[in-house]
């Protein structure tokens, strides 16, 4: 008897290689897919969708949890590249997470590395999703991944779920990229949502080096809540937050706006010159 080959995941993140995220999601999608991990060998938390091109890109094959996997010296986004274009993995899916840490609204999911991973898959044609985790103390987003105690449990069932009805059904035609966030106290429901615009409220703090010379932290505190419908208020519900997000970021509302400015230049492409 032969038995149909299952479809291949490119699985990566941006905690790191050792993060206990990665390998939470690694068991959950093992009973569904032919799971490659490629992911940075470094924590690179908001590295967004930075690439690499000013440095060489080594990839290092480790066996960790008796699983061989590729720890890339780079950013997430090289880690896709690498799969695709390097290892030629082909997947039919990019899994990028669990993040330590939720990834909320359009001003998180544009400096997350975690989002960024997915975005950089679905530019290239394999669509991307990505899992994060939300944590009740900010301050585990900052400690050593590979020791986080969080547990992923919720999280696990909601890959296993979300991972395998898209292998059934497909990928949402228009969406590129599925970003799905999991509530620490899970209600046990879903919600579709759209992005919220904040999650946090942006702050510096100024601070002075032994030398008397200022610095600063970027900081601020988490925003209570936001308004219905988005990702950052579904979460805060305690419902798993599904966003379909587009690659596409081009103000197509604002055009007739900009044919007013540019009224009298000539902006269709087919003038013929003066
Ligand atoms: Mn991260």
């Amino acid at each position: 008897m032969t038995y149909p080959m299952k479809p291949r995941i490119l699985l990566t993140n941006d905690d790191g290689i050792s993060s206990a995220g990665l390998w939470a999601a690694h068991q959950a999608l093992l009973p569904l897919a032919d799971v490659t991990i490629v992911a940075p060998a470094t924590q690179q938390s908001a590295v967004g969708r930075s690439i690499s091109i000013f440095e060489p890109i080594r990839v290092s094959k480790v066996t960790m949890n008796g699983v061989v996997a590729y720890a890339v010296g780079g950013k997430p986004t090289d880690a896709v590249i690498i799969g695709l274009y390097g290892l030629r993995l082909d997947p039919v899916l990019v899994v990028s997470g669990i993040n330590i840490g939720e990834n909320l609204s359009y001003e998180s999911i544009m400096t997350s590395g975690t989002v960024g991973a997915a975005l950089e898959a679905a530019n290239q044609g394999a669509p991307g999703v990505a899992f994060s985790v939300q944590v009740e103390d900010q301050g585990e987003k900052f400690d050593d991944p590979s020791r986080s105690m969080l547990d992923f449990k919720n999280a696990e069932t909601v890959i296993r779920t979300v991972v395998s009805r898209l292998l059934e059904k497909g990928f949402p035609a228009s969406a590129d990229v599925i970003n799905i966030n999991i509530p620490a106290r899970w209600s046990g429901r879903y919600e579709i949502t759209r992005l919220a615009r904040k999650l946090f409220s942006t702050g510096v703090e100024q601070r002075f080096d032994p030398r008397g010379r200022e610095y600063y932290w970027i900081n601020g505190p988490l925003l209570a809540d936001a308004e219905e419908g988005t990702d950052a208020h579904a979460v805060f519900k305690g419902n798993v937050s599904v966003t379909p997000v587009t690659l596409d970021c081009t103000a197509y509302e604002a055009n007739d706006d900009m044919k007013q400015l540019y009224s009298r230049e000539c902006i269709s492409g087919d003038c013929s010159r003066k």
